[in-house]
């Protein structure tokens, strides 16, 4: 069979960068014959989709595959539902990728090769977790490497789309298999990791060892696709500051990838969905990156036919664009129980449409990057990432926005200097697991002039999460680990000082000078000075009882520990809070340690910013270069659900007064407003503007022009 004659010609070479706005459709196995492919179609055109990510196989067959073992729908009869939905899209012009899911098979797979599923640590292969008609496959096995090439390799020759996007294709935890456990051995040397130690050598050799098994994967997969069709890819889902694949190979590997966080769920801050902008650019950097927002509701039931609030779906996208995603809606199901998602989701993509020149970024105009580092999360947080990782990067995250600066993430992998080269400071949150070599980076930034902002146990371990000695980077920090680590702390505080000969205040301490004293962290580690600190804005204040309260008094006034070290070292500049600022932030949110994060990155960076925008409310700002314009995205998180949704209604800010640093050599054509429509009121002066935004709704561009 070849592909339907009225399929639209394939695409062409590098179409990765073209798509701005993806559709895609997951079907559910009754769906064929029942849904409106004519009424998605319309959808796609009327919203201005130009790429469209279609389920094809795997799980469930779309197309009438001669595969054996590859279930094709029950409910497919004589059609082709994913040749149906190709060829329309393809007459609409747009990129199609097709979506193949490998993670769970029925019964027949089972009974014909009882070694393609996944086995647990019990020894009993896996049924589903939620449908128990179905099994788990191996990830790292027969199935994947061999049944699932095959699969691949008859959809791409059938229908020459642009790219497999695979989802679930990298397992569902350890598999103890024949294979799995034959395959481990032979190339460690180990047995299977078993139990939950995440610092074991069994343990680490197998993140090492099934990491390589999956980019190999991706390579067999990658190979099939391009064989028959040149310009297309393998698009694994994957990547993310916490996701098992190294995120540096990815990003060298990719040249198109999507982030798969489709809302939020939970606890979770209105800057969740651009932070996923961040930490994939910090590796795929100029290269596309698409932002999966699911339409429903996703909570932990899992109510896949649900439908979010328009106010909620807004917000979440804004910030997704804002920084840099390319939005994708996702909608399971063909049938539509619940409409109200149609309109919102096409308004958007409508209003982005016409924004499009503007949404074409060439880089971030950022000067302070945020490091993440998946070493710091597997080997040192291991299974207490959340808190001792995870927590610190979200306070840290949520003091950056809360201030308004424009940042971008950066990886521990990239520190060389030519990546470093856009940023003026660096912010290492409890980045505890650093090598020599990470180490060595971080001084020469330094030593170019850079900032640099460390918190806790920075250093403290090397890339294996073993604890040194000494602080790697204690030189900068000028401070020595004394031995141990205080907490968690009661009642405990900071005095905030004077410079004792000019009685002065230190400009990390600005705003705080009529404090006297504010509440300190949670843990603090024990350091101390190694070279004299002319002054310490911050000194301990002992943990005291806190009860009964007769007994609530400092047993000790003061101390002249300092509980902040900020030095320069020629034209760089560092400051180290040794206790848990940016993770206690995230817990209480105290004003104080917010103001602290603030100015240590202004004295830090010790530059104009790149933008500055004031008024009231929260905002997400990013700045970002276009070929022949620049732009400041102005994201109104300010809400009444901005830390938890979903938001009930979008509720304007006020006036915003934004000032903005034009990059050397650019002349002003024109500035405008993307969302108001208006030319706003602006200023010049020499290399910058200050433009007045009279509110935002929940999404303004402020958008300069450039004469060619
Ligand atoms: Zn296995």
């Amino acid at each position: 069979m070849t592909a339907p004659p009225d399929a639209g010609a394939p695409a062409e070479e590098n179409w990765f960068d073209r798509p701005m706005r993806w559709a895609q459709l997951t079907l559910v196995e009754n769906d064929p014959g029942r849904y409106d492919v004519r009424f998605w179609l319309d959808y796609f055109r009327e919203i201005r989709a130009d790429a469209a990510c279609l389920s094809a196989g795997g799980c469930v067959a779309y197309y009438p595959t001669d595969i054996p073992l590859h279930y094709r729908s029950r409910f497919l009869g004589d059609g082709d539902a994913f040749g149906e939905l190709y060829a329309g899209c393809r007459r609409l012009g747009m990129n199609v990728i097709a979506r193949t899911d490998p993670h769970a098979v029925h019964d027949d797979v089972y009974a014909a090769h009882p070694d393609w599923i996944m086995v647990t640590e019990d020894g009993r292969p896996r049924r589903h977790w939620a449908d128990p008609e179905l099994w788990v496959t191996c990830a790292l096995g027969p199935y994947n490497f061999e049944f699932m090439t095959e699969v691949t390799r008859e959809i791409v020759r059938r229908y020459p789309v642009d790219g497999v996007f695979s989802n679930r294709w990298t397992g569902h935890g350890t598999c103890y298999c024949v294979h799995c456990r034959r395959r481990f051995k032979d190339a460690t040397g180990h047995d299977l990791p078993r139990g939950d130690d995440r610092r074991s050598p069994a343990y680490r050799a197998y993140l090492g060892w099934s990491q390589d098994r999956l980019f190999e994967l991706w390579d067999v997969w990658d190979a099939a696709v391009r064989a028959a069709v040149p310009h297309a890819r393998f698009i694994p889902n994957a990547g993310g500051a916490h996701g098992k694949l190294d995120m540096v190979r990815i990003g060298e590997k990719s040249e198109i990838l999507f982030a798969d966080r489709q809302a939020r769920r939970g606890l979770m801050p209105g800057w969740a969905n651009g932070r996923n902008g961040k930490e994939f650019r910090a590796t795929l950097g100029r290269k596309p990156i698409g932002g999966i927002f699911s339409v429903g509701v996703e909570e932990r039931a899992r109510w896949k036919d649900s439908v979010q609030s328009p106010a909620e779906l807004r917000l979440f996208v804004a910030d997704g664009v804002a920084n840099g995603l390319r939005p994708w809606f996702t909608k399971f199901c063909g049938m539509i129980y619940d409409p109200r998602w149609l309109q919102p989701v096409a308004d958007m993509y409508r209003m982005y449409d016409a924004w499009e020149p503007y949404l074409r970024n060439e880089a971030p105009l950022a000067r302070v990057g945020l490091v993440y580092s998946q070493q710091t999360w597997n080997h040192y947080g291991a299974e207490h990432a959340e808190t001792q990782v995870e927590d610190h990067t979200r306070g840290m995250y949520h003091a950056l926005v809360e201030a308004r600066v424009p940042f971008e993430m950066v990886h521990d992998g990239l520190l060389d200097e030519a990546h470093l080269t856009p940023f003026k400071t660096l912010l290492l949150p409890n980045i505890a697991a650093l090598s020599d070599a990470q180490c060595r980076q971080l001084r020469a930034f330094v030593g170019r002039g850079g900032g640099l902002v460390a918190t806790h146990e920075t250093s403290l371990y090397d890339e294996w999460g073993e604890r040194r000695e000494d602080f790697g980077l204690g030189d900068l920090f000028g401070a020595r680990y004394a031995g141990g680590i205080e907490g968690p702390m009661q009642n405990a505080y900071l005095a905030v000082r004077r410079d004792p000969v000019t009685r002065g205040f230190h400009p990390l301490v600005c705003g705080l000078e009529d404090a006297g004293r504010i509440i300190n962290g949670r843990h603090r580690v024990k350091a101390e000075t190694t070279a004299p600190l002319p002054y310490a804005p911050l000194t301990l204040i002992e943990s005291y009882p806190d009860l009964p309260m007769e007994m609530v008094w400092p047993r000790v006034p003061d101390s002249d520990l300092p509980q902040v070290y900020a030095r320069r070292h020629g034209e760089g500049r560092v400051v180290y809070f040794p206790w848990d600022i940016d993770r206690t932030f995230w817990e209480v949110l105290s004003v104080d340690h917010g103001r602290l994060l603030a100015n240590a990155v202004r004295w830090a960076t010790d530059e104009e910013p790149p933008v500055t925008v004031t008024g009231s409310g929260v905002l997400d700002v990013t700045v970002w270069e276009q070929r022949r314009s620049m732009t400041v995205h102005l994201v109104n998180l300010t809400n009444p659900m901005m830390m938890k949704g979903p938001v009930r209604e979008l509720i304007p800010v006020g006036e915003q007064v934004v000032r903005l640093r034009l990059p050397a050599g650019r002349e002003v054509a024109g500035v405008k407003l993307l969302r108001a429509g208006v030319a706003p009121e602006v200023r010049a002066e020499r290399g910058a503007l200050t433009v007045r935004v009279p509110s935002v709704l929940e999404h303004e561009v402020v958008a300069v022009d450039f004469r060619a």
